[in-house]
């Protein structure tokens, strides 16, 4: 597809997904497996915020064209392990996907190490208890949180999840919600391709979009 047809198209979709999400909500878009023409696109039409999956492949990407670009700002929304610390907190300005309390002692020795400036943090949960899934089980969020806002205060501020792919979103949505609500935190990172609107009606304040933004991702 050439450059122009890009252009135009994800220029299109960027502005319908803003208008349905309203002012207050921020789009992340989600470029994982995306080509590199898409990404100059969305950057062409005004995008700042990505969300990238893989630390390696967003070094790739974004390591030198950081210096380039006004105002980026890059989430991991991706599960990290703890080896890839350092780079992570290198990288990003937000790690969506906090889940376990190793990794945020990692977190806390990367940017010691590093001198990297703190990312803000969300914690993953996983709402709908999938084995499978990062993300802390709801009744072992309160346990976490706390010793994150001991440990390394101010950096957390809120809350991310991904339903069940065969389930009904609302339920798992309006749960976060609560959930950011009852421990005071600001930011609820929710919703993507298919329900990003309803999303934003139940309370994200994040929604990450990346094939209704994008197009189909390559591979
Ligand atoms: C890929 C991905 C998205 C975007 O998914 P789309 O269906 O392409 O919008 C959102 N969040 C996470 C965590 C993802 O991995």
């Amino acid at each position: 597809m050439s450059e122009d047809t890009d252009l135009d198209r994800i220029g299109e979709a960027r502005a319908r997904i803003l208008d349905e999400i309203g002012a207050d909500v921020t789009l992340v878009a989600a470029s994982k497996r995306q080509p590199e023409e898409r990404i100059e696109a969305a950057l062409a039409v005004g995008q700042r915020v990505f969300g990238e999956n893989r630390v390696q492949e967003a070094q790739a990407r974004w390591t030198e064209r950081r210096a380039m670009v006004d105002g980026l700002r890059l989430h991991l929304i991706g599960p990290l392990q703890t080896n890839k610390s350092e780079d992570a907190v290198r990288l990003f300005d937000v790690i969506e996907t906090l889940d376990r309390e190793k990794l945020l002692r990692a977190l806390i020795k990367a940017v010691a190490k590093t001198g990297a400036a703190p990312p803000d943090l969300l914690i993953q949960v996983n709402t709908g208890a999938e084995p499978q899934k990062g993300g802390v089980l709801v009744e072992a969020l309160e346990a976490l949180l706390e010793l994150a806002r001991a440990e390394w205060p101010g950096r957390v501020t809120g809350l991310m999840c991904i339903p069940p792919a065969d389930e009904p979103a609302v339920p798992h949505f309006a749960l976060l919600k609560k959930l950011a609500d009852r421990y005071d935190l600001p930011v609820v990172s929710m919703g993507m391709s298919g329900d990003y609107a309803l999303a934003a009606r139940l309370g994200a304040t994040h929604v990450r979009v990346g094939t209704g933004l994008f197009g189909a991702r390559e591979s």
